[in-house]
């Protein structure tokens, strides 16, 4: 991470963004403006930014425009990572996730959290769905809504409290039975209690609601080659939980390791599939059926599997074969599989989130297809297309740009230097030329 996080003392509040004193549009032109849509760039585009709204891409500036000259960069959309984890500096071993929800502060976790909303702007990524607080309660609703205020400068964020997780399935885990801790989930059982969980947590102020729809223990290889476990709920409890939340007017993400409960979260109406590492062709097409997206993970499986491997053995060591497979098969199916890096999994501070988009290009996506992943895909996903992901008149005024073409090199989106968000510029472009490749 090189990119120096925003000051503080420029927060990019919508509010003061749209208010008087902010009424100069900004514009934007670079050597080529990325339209995600019609997958091509505009060579030397323009775009308008007037308050926290896009007013008008491609034509010359209005007259009393203050203008920045992006030069040889693409500008794009501000990237969205549909899974991350602000609360959570890492989870590589049982160890280092036992440390944060046994030993730190709630204050610590989200003064921590800041910073990974600067990191996370840094590296274009203007628009978050933090899915779980491991441990921190609700502290993820409280954020979001000082971001909105503007008091701190962040991405736009969506967030899910808690994750909900059935009684006794989720760590702290392990230790004397007499013993209490706080753990990462709200736990729950049986129908009424998962129905009380989700509107606890709607009174609370979600906007999505996660839960752990698989455990991971007693975790095997099927004769078939699939992942698979014990599932923690019943299909009446997992049906339940999703029905309320449906009924309140939320979407639900599941975390779905393995087959059978991965099934199951199909079957009760989940709206998209988490990591997904084991998704057999059936599966696959209930849910382009059903139109449930895939949120693969592919860079937290990167970062973490090799750790789980040598800490635990067999058969997490067959995990990653097993989970390019299963993306292969929803792709084959025609499922939306939308970026999300599980961020917070690994430390903010070591990997950028971006790397998720040189993945599938190295599964063998095209690079406008990874990109679309991250903006038109996501989006959708979050009910918001038209709103965000895209330069178009009246989206956000949410842009990213990067050195070169990442079109041509995906790579280059690794290099995000410039951000705008809600119409304020929060990483401003180094003086000179931009960075080359390599
Ligand atoms: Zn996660």
């Amino acid at each position: 991470m090189t990119a120096v996080p925003p000051s503080p003392s420029a927060p990019p509040s919508p509010e003061a963004a749209s208010g008087p004193g902010a009424a100069r549009p900004l514009a934007l032109r670079a050597r080529r403006v990325l339209d995600v849509r019609a997958g091509r760039t505009i060579a030397d585009g323009v775009v308008v930014c007037r308050g926290d709204r896009i007013e008008q891409v491609g034509g010359p500036p209005p007259a009393d425009a203050e203008l920045l000259d992006l030069g040889d960069r693409t500008l794009m959309p501000g990237l969205i990572d549909t899974h991350t984890h602000v609360l959570l500096q890492g989870n590589r071993t049982r160890e280092a996730y036992a440390h944060q929800i046994l030993r730190e502060d709630p204050a610590h976790r989200v003064v921590r959290a800041v910073r990974s909303l600067g990191i996370a702007l840094a590296h274009g990524f203007t628009t978050l769905r933090d899915l779980g607080t491991e441990g921190c309660g609700y502290a993820d609703v409280a954020i979001r809504d000082a971001v909105s205020e503007g008091v701190v400068p962040g991405p736009r964020l969506l967030v899910a409290g808690p994750a909900i997780g059935r009684t006794g399935s989720y760590p702290i885990l392990g230790y004397r039975s007499d013993w209490r801790f706080p753990v990462g989930v709200a736990e729950c059982e049986g129908e009424e209690g998962c129905r009380s969980e989700v509107r606890r947590a709607v009174a609370r102020g979600v906007d999505w609601i996660k839960v752990y729809a698989t455990q991971g223990r007693g975790l095997h290889v099927t004769d078939d080659g699939y992942l698979d476990a014990p599932p923690p709920w019943t299909q009446a409890e997992l049906d339940a939980l999703v029905d309320e939340a449906h009924r309140q007017g939320l979407r639900v993400a599941a975390h779905a390791s393995e087959a059978t409960g991965t099934d199951m979260a199909v079957s009760a109406g989940a709206d998209t599939i988490e990591h997904g590492y084991s998704i057999r062709p059936a599966t696959a097409s209930a849910m382009a059926e059903r139109g449930i997206a895939l949120v693969p993970t592919l860079l937290v499986a990167r970062e973490v599997s090799a750790h789980r491997a040598a800490e635990r053995g067999a058969p997490w060591t067959e995990v990653p074969a097993i989970h390019r497979r299963s993306v292969e098969n929803c792709r084959q199916a025609g499922v939306p599989i939308v970026c999300g890096t599980d961020a917070g999994g690994f430390e903010w501070e070591d990997v950028n989130q971006a790397e998720e988009l040189r993945i599938l290009v190295d599964l063998g996506w095209s690079p406008l297809e990874a990109i679309r992943s991250a903006t038109l895909l996501a989006a959708r996903l979050l009910d918001r297309e038209g709103r965000i992901g895209e330069l178009t008149a009246g989206a956000a005024a949410d842009l990213a740009a990067c050195p070169g073409d990442p079109l041509e090199d995906i790579d280059r989106i690794l290099d995000v230097d410039a951000v705008v968000r809600a119409g304020r510029v929060v990483v401003a472009p180094p003086a000179g030329p931009p960075r080359p490749a390599g």
